[in-house]
């Protein structure tokens, strides 16, 4: 029998490879082609940089929940209210779940269920909207998402939707704007949170707009939760009615999460029925949205929530804003346009159309990544070239969890520039880029990467 202390003193001294090659194990035998694609996006992430706002890097408790016997289990509702038979275990571990994500948020009602953070954000919309509705929420285009109501994803189709924009100036959430904008549409639900979007969101004012004009908020937190509930960024739980997030993106499983604050008992009129928030939540949940829970990832996300109580964690999410700060500054000095003059969290947006003409998003993307740091390309608000997105955004949680700090952030914007300095574009997506240079800078970023090993 292995003992916790063994094991603990077995994973500490196994390099980053060979820790992830004990968690192929099984599927070597079963699937040499499976596992030769995760060995090779192993050894991928492993070599190269990876600055992608939208990811993060769970760990292996997180893996192995994953991975575990819960997998199997069928059970649809909630805890005490099943629909299916054996459900002791599993409602063990779903309780555990939203006590812990209630702790960690400091919130009053946890759901743990929903597969995704669009997911979570479908829920909510079904729960309060009739169709035809309407939606006030930030434009696709400026850094909103899909799932609020964008003329590309479902949600366009059945209820009405007008966007707000950010200012054009300085490219920052103008309240007035909204405020006007909310009491001219008299949207029922106001949607704030974003993709792209650096600065501090003030959820409070938000939630004063929303007051004025009647409308439920519903705060989309899934790129700064990790921040939230550190408390690097104000917390939206007690002022949107609703909060959701991904749960990837502040480095746990991949699912959604929806939680609420001090409005989660507020009575709301369900046909003839007067229920609470949150119980309207839970049945719209199941069965009005999704069937069975997947119950390994609720058990990933528990284990997750347990991480987020730690020091290590919540002094983390200061750290991925003090790189992302050091990254903006840097390249600043170096010329570059910082979209809205900074960050006040885990991302950069760069301009980099206005860095050097002809470049665009897309191949400042591909040349970075042929080079070996992974990036986004991203649409800028109020672009000037509509024919291709204009920038890049970059992030810094996942550099941060492999122990990253000033000093190779100051090697990354390096890396970065020199790169975009020397690329020559041909087309909006097409470039050439010096082999020697390429190699060079595969070569530094490798040797950069291979002093943090990924876990
Ligand atoms: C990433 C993201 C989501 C989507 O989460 P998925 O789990 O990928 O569906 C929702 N909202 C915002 C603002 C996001 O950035």
């Amino acid at each position: 029998m292995l003992t916790e202390e063994r094991i603990r003193e077995l994973l500490e001294n196994l390099s980053s490879q060979q820790y992830h090659e004990a968690i192929f194990g099984a599927l070597k035998e079963s699937d040499g082609q499976v596992y030769q694609l995760l060995k090779r996006e192993y050894e991928r992430r492993q070599n190269t940089l990876q600055l992608m706002a939208a990811e993060n890097q769970c760990s292996m408790a997180v893996l192995a929940a994953l991975g575990s016997v819960l997998q199997n289990k069928t059970a649809e509702g909630f805890v005490g209210a099943r629909m299916h038979g054996g459900c002791e275990v599993v409602d063990d571990v779903e309780s555990v779940a939203v006590s812990r994500a209630k702790e960690t948020f400091g919130a009053q009602y946890a759901n743990v269920q929903p597969h995704s953070g669009s997911q979570a954000n479908q829920i909510v919309l079904t729960a309060i909207l009739e169709s035809g509705d309407r939606i006030l929420s930030l434009a696709l285009e400026q850094g909103g998402h899909y799932s609020h109501g964008s003329r590309i994803s479902f949600t366009s189709k059945f209820f009405e939707v007008d966007n707000y924009y950010v200012d054009k100036e300085s490219l920052l959430l103008d309240y007035d704007a909204v405020r006007e904008q909310a009491v001219k549409f008299k949207p029922k639900l106001i949607i704030c949170g974003a993709s792209a979007y650096s600065r501090t969101i003030d959820f409070a004012k938000f939630r004063e707009i929303a007051e004025s004009v009647g409308a439920y908020l519903l705060a989309d937190i899934s790129h700064i939760s990790g921040l939230v509930i550190a408390g690097a960024h104000p917390s939206s739980i007690d002022y949107a009615h609703f909060t959701t997030t991904s749960t990837y993106k502040p480095g746990g499983p991949r699912g959604g999460l929806i939680v609420m604050g001090k409005d989660y008992d507020q009575r709301i009129k369900v046909g003839t029925k007067d229920i609470s928030l949150w119980e309207h939540i839970d049945k719209v949940t199941f069965p009005g949205v999704q069937g069975t829970p997947y119950f390994n990832n609720i058990a990933a996300k528990t284990v997750f929530f347990k991480e987020t109580l730690s020091d290590e964690y919540r002094s983390r999410q200061f750290k991925i804003v003090k790189n992302a700060k050091r990254l903006a500054s840097n390249l600043m000095d170096l010329g570059y346009e910082v979209v809205a003059g900074g960050t006040d969290n885990h991302m950069v947006l760069i301009d980099v159309a206005n860095l050097r003409q002809g470049l665009t998003g897309p191949t400042a993307q591909k040349c970075l990544e042929e080079c070996g740091i992974i990036v986004d390309m991203i649409h800028l608000p109020y672009e000037k070239s509509p024919s291709a997105a204009g920038g890049i955004r970059i992030g810094t949680p996942i550099v941060t969890k492999n122990g990253m700090g000033a000093k190779e952030m100051d090697s990354i914007s390096a890396l970065m520039d020199a790169v975009l300095r020397k690329v020559e574009p041909i087309s909006d997506s097409e470039y050439r880029i010096d082999g020697a240079l390429r190699e060079k800078t595969q070569t530094k970023v490798k040797d950069l990467c291979s002093r943090f090993g990924m876990r």
